[in-house]
């Protein structure tokens, strides 16, 4: 199994993923799995998400994140391969706290490489924070009209739509990080982004 997946096109060659399966992982609400037309409207849940190789993929990754090599093998992983940026979960969340401190061992043994990541698990909050605070790693609060207002005491990503957006301060996601530049691995500012 290849542990690191490479960024899209639109995250461009600088970025690594890990991904792991949706549904099972977070805790989604009705507008992720109905609230697009009655359909999913969470990304994870869609397009290649569906493809039989990436839910195995994910699953794969699952059950080896749960084993006692998951640190090692990703840190010399992300040390081969040396990503600028890297972004924990383009799907799936921090299903236990043991996970994410495992993350925490992850990130702070890859001093070089920013990582980002978002999060519906306001269970996990203390480790979540935890994590946040590292220098190199940035995790926002997802934000839907049914979970409209941050609760975590991290900065959030919203859609577009939600009264808590303040479009003077907050950033609007361009959906091109090359363009972007990168921004939100860097800064850790509350965005905002446009359903599609
Ligand atoms: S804010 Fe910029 S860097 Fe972050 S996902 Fe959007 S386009 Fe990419």
């Amino acid at each position: 199994m290849e542990l690191l997946i490479k960024g899209n096109v639109k995250m461009g060659p600088r970025v690594f993923l890990y991904n792991l399966p949706p549904k099972k992982t977070c805790t989604p609400t009705h507008w992720c799995l109905k609230g697009r037309n009655g359909k999913p409207a969470c990304y994870a849940l869609r397009n290649n998400f569906n493809l039989q190789s990436v839910i195995k993929a994910a699953q794969a990754r699952l059950e080896f994140s749960k084993g006692p090599e998951f640190v090692g093998s990703m840190v010399q992983a992300i040390q081969r391969k040396k990503p600028e940026f890297f972004r924990f979960h383009s799907s799936g969340d921090f299903y236990s706290e043991e996970y994410a401190r495992k993350v925490i061992q992850i990130a702070q043994q890859c001093p070089e490489t920013l990582f980002r990541t978002t999060t519906r698990r306001r269970d996990l909050t203390n480790v979540l924070q935890e994590l946040n605070s590292l220098p190199n790693f940035i995790v926002r609060e997802s934000l839907d009209s049914e979970r409209s207002e941050p609760e975590m005491g991290l900065p959030f990503a919203a859609l577009a739509s939600l009264k808590i957006v303040n479009p003077d301060t907050d950033y609007h996601c361009l959906d091109d990080c090359v363009k972007c530049n990168y921004s939100c691995w860097k800064e850790d500012f509350n965005m905002y982004f446009n359903e599609f």
